[in-house]
């Protein structure tokens, strides 16, 4: 059924993108691995193709936008076209300070990936994505990005105040909404994905579910229907409050 598909997923050389691109690939799309190291990019494409995986490794820093430019020349001259695109890449700036102590630069740092890094590749990538039959984009954001769970104090996000990352995150839905407004009708769909707290180098592996668990949301909005939902925010039990 996604034979012909061809999916690009950022910071896809470990962690939930590799697991995603993983998920993808085995459903039978061609996977391109977004990694800002060649090395990693190439070594995660090599371990899936081992798993009979159509895969290959693409230099993308979300933050450089002259790889980003590259990349989609590269995809365009390579495939004329991109079904899927999933904007995974992200860092969490580390969660130690109370707001009043975040740096602004760190700020700066958080949003370039989280936020103006999205908005980068999803640009880059529109003409290709507007070249292929139903284009579907993904954004991975989190439940920390969750206004309506993180003021609600009694809710297991209302006691963390992670200002860069949460604040990255909410941002980043509103970035969903729009591409989704801009799109509708166009047979783009435009989603936000949260894959829940989730065991990767991301935290240390603290987190209580599996990669596989975690990329199954991002990978169901992939391959969403033509009359499946855009500017929604899910998780896989369904909808997350914005
Ligand atoms: P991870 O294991 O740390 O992987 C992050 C990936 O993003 C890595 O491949 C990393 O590349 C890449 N990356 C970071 N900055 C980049 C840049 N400027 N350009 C290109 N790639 C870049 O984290 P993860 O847990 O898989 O997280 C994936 C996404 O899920 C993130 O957006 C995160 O915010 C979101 N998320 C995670 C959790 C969780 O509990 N883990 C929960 C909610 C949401 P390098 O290997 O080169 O560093």
């Amino acid at each position: 059924m996604f034979e012909d598909k061809v999916a690009l997923i950022t910071g896809a050389n470990k962690g939930i993108g590799f697991e995603i691109a993983k998920q993808l690939g085995v459903l039978g799309f061609t996977v391109i691995i977004g990694a800002r190291d060649t090395v990693r990019g190439a070594r995660a494409a090599g371990l899936l193709r081992s798993l009979g995986v159509s895969a290959s490794p693409l230099d993308i820093d979300v933050t450089d936008a002259t790889t980003i430019e590259v990349a989609a020349k590269a995809i365009g001259d390579q495939y004329g076209h991109l079904d899927v695109l999933v904007n995974n890449a992200g860092i969490s700036g580390g969660a130690g300070a109370i707001p009043s102590r975040v740096p602004v630069e760190l700020m700066r740092l958080v949003y370039e990936t989280n936020v103006f890094g999205v908005v980068a590749i999803t640009n880059a990538m529109l003409p290709l994505l507007l070249g292929a039959p139903a284009g579907r984009v993904v954004n991975m954001s989190s439940g920390l990005g969750s206004l309506t769970l993180s003021s609600d104090l009694d809710s297991e996000f209302g006691k963390l105040n992670i200002l860069a990352y949460q604040s990255s995150k909410a941002a980043l839905n509103s970035v969903t909404v729009a591409y989704a407004k801009e799109l509708h009708g166009s047979g783009i769909l435009v989603n936000a994905a949260d894959p829940g707290f989730t065991a990767t180098d991301f935290n240390n592996h603290r987190g209580y579910r599996t990669v596989e668990q975690a990329a199954t949301i991002a990978v169901r909005l992939a391959c969403l229907k033509d009359d499946g939902p855009s500017g929604t925010f899910q998780n896989e039990s369904g909808h997350v409050p914005w």
